[in-house]
């Protein structure tokens, strides 16, 4: 994760100007680690900033994640999710309720390329599906109570 001050480099660096609405939503990105969607972010960023709106919330999102200053994570392909953190990690997905958490392993960092002399990979990122552990223990206390029901 970059500091602010990094941040503010970094767009400096890449032509992007500082402005406040960025700044503040970055930041707001970066303290994170629920992989918001634009929207969540957009409710966060509205109580410091009530006049801001969702489409600049979004616009700003997509903007610093073309510059690579963050990450979109779009998990299943639905809704887009993103990620405050651009070092190079790996996502658990649940399938149940849309968690993600991140996974840093330097194996999964060192995976041989696919060669194909008519692609030129930039990357790769793994996205692991399964059930979180609060997800899995609802499940069992459903399945638990429909035992139960069963009997009675
Ligand atoms: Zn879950
Ligand atoms: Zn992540």
């Amino acid at each position: 994760m970059l500091t602010v001050e990094q941040f503010i480099d970094a767009c400096r660096a890449k032509g992007l100007n500082v402005t406040y609405q960025r700044l503040l939503i970055y930041k707001t990105l970066a303290r994170t680690k629920s992989h918001p969607t634009a929207e969540s972010i957009y409710h966060e960023v509205k109580t410091e900033y009530p006049s801001i709106s969702l489409a600049t919330v979004y616009k700003t999102l997509e903007t610093l994640a073309e510059h690579n200053l963050i990450q979109k994570v779009t998990p299943l392909h639905d809704l887009a999710r993103y990620d405050g953190d651009t070092n190079p990690h790996h996502h658990l997905v649940c399938l149940e309720c849309r968690k993600i958490v991140d996974v840093y392993d330097e194996h999964l960092n060192q995976l041989k390329m696919p060669e194909d002399k008519n692609f030129r990979i930039h990357g790769y990122r793994i996205q692991f599906e399964g059930i979180c552990d609060e997800c899995a223990s609802k499940e069992r206390v459903k399945s638990s109570t429909e035992s139960v029901q069963q009997i009675q």
